[in-house]
């Protein structure tokens, strides 16, 4: 089959590699009827390491399921699947709690030696937890939204509930990529009075109002801490999503928090320590956050996208073919694309 790998920064080849096949009883093979460029892709793509091997790179998709491990009972060849971006067994004590992400059998897809979603075909690990099966079609206009639950809407929803965002909140959105953006969506669904989004591109700006954004906050550092205590009475969000993973976007989260408020990181960090300790004991501040347990929220927000509440797959502004991922990789990085689909 056909599948993308990166070798290092910058590196992003097509090639031909062995088709996966099932190597545990209880796996799947599906093949992938869409995939996606994340922005965490982004952070190999700058650096990377030159290897020989290459990384095989992708960990949202949506596919069919062409064949099953013997030890497989709840999905079924033919099945239109969700696969989040961690496998998880679905049986062990954090599974049942909802913490897919810290399974005990789990994992995440686009390591080294597992295959990943940038590809024609992905052999998935533990498919009765892992997979969640869809009803819709493999030309359905919703698959954009659909895809979404592999990763940026799971993930946007993790913020917000790890932000305690609720009825009558004022909330912030640090970032205006994809996650932030279905963060936007996520806190609107839950209820939030006030949204304000911290982001400079206009283009982006307009999607987080039509998602259900209040304000927005384009300044930076003190500037934009000053800017959201004027626009929430003086005190700040009561929940903040860090959606960005860098020590700015962290320090300005906690700046802009309220006392008592919640910060909710699930931009994936490029700092060692995080920031604002002080601030963030003399204000009270939670912070928490991680890897979004993805597969435990497909079923909430399913129904939303399934009924036309939520349009998440909005944040797509451009399909290629897996000849055109390099080039998504590119006009990601340089922001001229949003978000990239892969239709393999
Ligand atoms: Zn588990």
């Amino acid at each position: 089959m056909r599948a993308i790998l990166m070798y290092g920064a910058g590196e992003v080849r097509i090639e031909n590699v062995p088709d996966p096949r099932i190597e545990e009883p209880t796996d799947a093979i599906i093949r992938v009827v869409r995939a996606s460029i994340c922005g965490s892709d982004l952070w190999p793509y700058n650096d990377l390491p030159t290897s020989e091997t290459g990384r095989p790179m992708g960990h949202e998709a949506i596919g069919i399921v062409e064949d099953v491990g013997a030890e497989v009972r709840n999905i079924e060849p033919g099945d239109l699947v969700v696969m989040p971006f961690a496998f998880s067994d679905g049986t062990c004590a954090f599974c049942r709690e909802g913490l897919h992400t810290a399974c005990v059998h789990g994992g995440f897809f686009d390591g080294y030696g597992l295959s990943a979603a940038q590809a024609e075909a992905v052999r998935v690990p533990y498919a009765d937890g892992t997979l969640y099966t869809i009803p819709a079609g493999e030309d359905d206009a919703l698959l954009p939204s659909l895809l979404t639950l592999s990763d940026v809407m799971g993930t946007g929803h993790h913020a917000a509930v790890v932000a305690n965002v609720a009825p009558g909140h004022r909330v912030a959105v640090v970032g205006d990529g994809a996650v932030g953006l279905c963060g936007v969506i996520a806190a609107k669904r839950l209820g939030a009075e006030q949204i304000l989004i911290m982001g400079r591109h206009a283009d982006r700006i307009a999607l987080a109002r039509e998602f259900g954004a209040t304000d927005v906050v384009s300044e930076r550092g003190g500037e934009a801490v000053e800017r959201v205590r004027e626009l929430t009475g003086g005190h700040g969000a009561h929940s903040v999503l860090e959606c960005v993973g860098t020590a700015d976007a962290m320090l300005t989260s906690i700046e802009i928090a309220r006392p008592g408020g919640a910060v909710g990181r699930v931009g994936v960090p490029h700092y060692d320590t995080i920031p604002g300790a002080a601030q963030t004991f003399f204000k009270n501040v939670i912070v928490g956050g991680g890897p979004a347990p993805a597969r435990a929220y497909i079923e909430e927000l399913l129904t939303d996208i399934l009924d036309g509440t939520i349009e998440p797959g909005r944040v797509f502004d451009r399909t290629v073919d897996l000849d055109g991922v390099p080039d998504g990789y590119r006009a990601m990085d340089e922001r001229e694309a949003l978000k990239v689909m892969v239709k393999p």
